[in-house]
C-alpha cells in the first residue's frame, strides 16, 4: 500500500476528522432541494393505532415493540441512557428538561464526537508507528516479518 505524504497523512490524522464532517453536513443541507423535512418545532401529530408517530414521542408510546426489550425497554438500556441524562442534567439545570436538554448536547456532541476524534488520531498514530517498526525491521533483517 502507498504511503501517505508527511503533509497529507498530518491532514488526514488531524483536520480530515474535524473539517469532513461539517462539509458535509453543510454540502447534504445546502445543497438544492433543501432539507424536506426540516422542523423548527417538535410536530404535534394524532396518534395512530397502526403505527407511531409524534404522539408517541410526545406523550409516551403504546405500541407493541419490535426491537428486543433490552434495547427499547425503560428497564435496560434505553432506559438506563435516559436516566443518566437526566441524572447528568441535575447537574447543570434544576430544570429536569433543560438539564436533559444540556446532557444530551453535551454527550452526544461534544464527549462522543471528542472520543471519536481521540480513538480516530491514536488510530492514524499507531498505525504510523507500526509501519515505522515494520520498515526498521525489513531494513535490519532483510526480510518481511
Ligand atoms: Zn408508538
Amino acid at each position: 500500500m502507498r504511503r501517505l505524504r508527511p503533509w497529507a497523512l498530518w491532514v488526514w490524522t488531524w483536520i480530515a476528522p474535524l473539517v469532513v464532517p461539517w462539509a458535509l453536513l453543510l454540502a447534504v443541507n445546502a445543497w438544492p432541494p433543501s432539507v424536506p423535512l426540516a422542523r423548527t418545532t417538535i410536530p404535534r401529530e394524532a396518534a395512530r393505532a397502526d403505527r407511531c408517530t409524534w404522539a408517541c414521542h410526545n406523550r409516551g408510546c403504546s405500541h407493541r415493540t419490535t426491537l428486543p426489550a433490552v434495547l427499547s425497554s425503560d428497564r435496560y438500556l434505553f432506559g438506563k441512557t435516559i436516566d443518566g441524562l437526566y441524572a447528568l442534567g441535575r447537574l447543570f439545570s434544576r430544570d429536569r428538561a433543560r438539564g436533559y436538554g444540556i446532557a444530551n448536547l453535551l454527550v452526544f456532541c461534544v464527549v462522543w464526537p471528542a472520543v471519536m476524534y481521540g480513538l480516530w488520531v491514536s488510530v492514524w498514530r499507531e498505525r504510523e508507528r507500526l509501519r515505522a517498526l515494520r520498515a526498521r525491521l525489513v531494513g535490519a533483517t532483510g526480510r518481511e516479518p
